[in-house]
C-alpha cells in the first residue's frame, strides 16, 4: 500500500468534545455482505449473469463460510475470478491475534483497505460463542474512562467490514481452531470500537446479514445480537421503529445528570430521564428487556447514594444491569471499585428488584476487555 493512502491520524479530542459525524475517507470497496439479497441479485444480472449465481455465492458465503472461489465448485471456473473480484475483494487482513483463558478469549487487530485499525475479540463459553465487533474505527464519543473514546474517530466502517469481523471468527470455529471443538458463533455484541448508533445505516444493515436465515445471512437470533449505544436519542427512537428484536444496552455509568455529563459527554446533548425514556420506549415496543451497562468506578459513581438512585429509576422496568468492574486504561486516574462497594451496590439494586449481574472481565490480560480496544499496532 501507498503510504500516501494511510488514514492521517486522528488527533485527541478536547475533554468534552464530541463526533457525530465520521470523516469521510474512500468509501472500502463494495463486497457481498454489504448487499441484501435483491441487491446482490441485482449485481449478479447487471453483469450479464443469471440471477441464481448470486444466491450460490450467498450460500458459499454465509452458510459455508468460503470465499475462495476454488471452492465454488457449482460456479463456472472461467466465471469465479471476475465473480470474485466484483464481490470479494479484500477488505481487512489480520495484522495480530492474541489469545488468553486458554485460547477461548481471542483479540485481532484488523487492518482496513485503507490502514484504518480496528479489533474484534471472540469469547467461548461453555454455552455460547460471543463475538465483540467494532463498528466504527474509532469513536467520536469521547467517554474519558474508555481507551478508544480517548483516540478519537477515523471513520466508519462499513456493512461488510462488520459482518467479516463475526465471519472470520466463525471460520476459526467451523475449521476448529478455537479450543472446545468446532462450533458456531452464537451471539454478537455491538461493543468493540466505536458508537453504533453513531453509524447507523450500516450497523443495521449489518444485523439483517447476521440475522438473516442461511443462506442469506448467517442466521443468528435477533434476539442474541446486542447493540450498544452511549444513548443517541433519536437513533434508539429510530432502531425501536425497525421492527428488530435485538437487544438494546444501554451504557449509563451514572443515575444523574452531574456526573454522567462527564463520564459520557453525550449527556450533555441528552439526559438521563431522556435517555432511559427512549429505552423503556424500546422495551415496550420489542417486549425485550434493557441491558444498563455501568462500569464501577472507585469513589467516582459506586457511592451508596448512586446505587439507591439507581435502583428509584430501574424500578419495576424491564431492565437488567450488567455491572462492569472498570478496566483501567493506561494514564487513567480512575480505578475499579472495591469488592465491598460493587457488593453493596449489587444489594441496594436487588433490594429495589432490580436484576443485576457483575460481568466477567475476559480478555483483561490481553487488552482485550470493555474499553480497552486501542488499536496499538
Ligand atoms: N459506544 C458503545 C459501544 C462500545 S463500548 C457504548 O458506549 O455503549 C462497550 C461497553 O464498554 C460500554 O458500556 C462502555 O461504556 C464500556 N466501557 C468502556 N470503557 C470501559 C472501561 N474502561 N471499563 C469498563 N467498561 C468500559
Amino acid at each position: 500500500m501507498d503510504t500516501q493512502d494511510l488514514p492521517t491520524p486522528t488527533t485527541r479530542p478536547a475533554p468534552g468534545q464530541l463526533l457525530f459525524e465520521a470523516p469521510r475517507r474512500g468509501k472500502p470497496p463494495r463486497h457481498l455482505a454489504d448487499l441484501s439479497p435483491a441487491e446482490r441479485k441485482r449485481a449478479v444480472t447487471e453483469s450479464g449473469l443469471p440471477g441464481f449465481r448470486a444466491a450460490q455465492l450467498s450460500k458459499h458465503y454465509f452458510a459455508r463460510l468460503v470465499d475462495d472461489p476454488a471452492q465454488w465448485t457449482d460456479v463456472p471456473a472461467a466465471l469465479r475470478e471476475d465473480l470474485h473480484k466484483a464481490l470479494f475483494p479484500r477488505l481487512m487482513t489480520a495484522v495480530r491475534e492474541i489469545t488468553c483463558d486458554g485460547g477461548t478469549t481471542r483479540k485481532t487487530l484488523w487492518r482496513l483497505h485503507d490502514g484504518a485499525l480496528v479489533e474484534s475479540v471472540l469469547m467461548r463459553y461453555p454455552d455460547r460463542v460471543t463475538m465483540c465487533v467494532s463498528s466504527q474505527a474509532g469513536c467520536g464519543m469521547n467517554c474519558p474512562f474508555c481507551a478508544t473514546g480517548q483516540a478519537g474517530l477515523t471513520r466508519n466502517l462499513s456493512t461488510a467490514e462488520i459482518v467479516e469481523q463475526v465471519v472470520a471468527g466463525a471460520r476459526e470455529l467451523a475449521r476448529g481452531e478455537v479450543p472446545g471443538g468446532t462450533g458456531r458463533v452464537s451471539n454478537v455484541v455491538f461493543m468493540g470500537m466505536g458508537e453504533p448508533m453513531a453509524n447507523y445505516k450500516a450497523v443495521i444493515e449489518a444485523v439483517r446479514r447476521l440475522t438473516d436465515p442461511a443462506p442469506d445471512g448467517l442466521g443468528l437470533s435477533q434476539r442474541h445480537v446486542t447493540v450498544s449505544t452511549v444513548g443517541l436519542v433519536p437513533a434508539i427512537e429510530k432502531l425501536t421503529a425497525e421492527q428488530l428484536n435485538v437487544t438494546l444496552a444501554v451504557s449509563l455509568h451514572a443515575p444523574d445528570d452531574e456526573l454522567r455529563d462527564e463520564l459520557v459527554p453525550v449527556n450533555t446533548r441528552w439526559k438521563v430521564g431522556e435517555v432511559l425514556g427512549a429505552a423503556w420506549d424500546y422495551a415496550h415496543t420489542t417486549k425485550r428487556r434493557v441491558s444498563v451497562e455501568y462500569a464501577l468506578i472507585r469513589d467516582i459513581n459506586d457511592q451508596a447514594w448512586r446505587a439507591d438512585l439507581l435502583g428509584k429509576r430501574l424500578k419495576g422496568k424491564l431492565a437488567h444491569v450488567n455491572l462492569i468492574p472498570l478496566n483501567p486504561t493506561p494514564g487513567s486516574k480512575w480505578t475499579a471499585s472495591r469488592p465491598e462497594d460493587a457488593d453493596a451496590f449489587v444489594r441496594t439494586l436487588e433490594a429495589y428488584g432490580v436484576p443485576v449481574t457483575v460481568r466477567d472481565t475476559r480478555g483483561r490480560e490481553i487488552d482485550g476487555a470493555c474499553g480497552q480496544l486501542a488499536a496499538t499496532a
